[in-house]
């Protein structure tokens, strides 16, 4: 998202919405990923060289269970307060530091439920919908 400084009439606030591709943002990091276009919306207001923008992005979330592999989504939802120094500067893209605070949101290991059985380390099989004989011969 761009925010262009001379929009800006006195201390008066403006709105901007936003669909964004995740490709853009460049946020799949192979356990996480988004589906679909996340939704950023943003208020903005500028007072001498700076600007504040206080963002809220939302979109859902994919992830991929540490343990079973199998994917699942939940929603993603963040706000975010960022303060530039605009001297100078006839624009803002907020995309970097949108990008940097849902990266920090990544878990390193996620779990599809709290009691994942995870797959048989023999044959495979997820154990959460099968049950094999491994577990039993050994
Ligand atoms: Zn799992
Ligand atoms: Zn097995």
């Amino acid at each position: 998202m761009k925010i262009q400084i001379n929009q800006f009439k006195g201390d008066k606030s403006l709105t901007f919405e936003e669909e964004v591709s995740p490709d853009d943002l460049d946020i799949d990091i192979g356990i996480m990923h988004f589906p679909k276009p996340l939704y950023l919306k943003a208020e903005a207001w500028k007072s001498d060289n700076d600007l504040t923008v206080e963002a809220h992005v939302e979109g859902e979330r994919a992830f991929t269970c540490s343990l079973c592999l199998e994917e699942f989504n939940n929603v993603f939802e963040k706000d975010i307060t960022l303060h530039y120094d605009i001297k100078g500067l006839d624009s803002v893209s907020i995309d970097q530091d949108v990008r940097d605070e849902i990266l920090l949101e990544h878990p390193i290991r996620v779990l599809c439920r709290p009691d994942c059985r995870g797959l048989c380390p023999y044959c495979g099989a997820n154990l959460n919908t099968e049950s094999c004989d491994c577990q039993v011969r050994e």
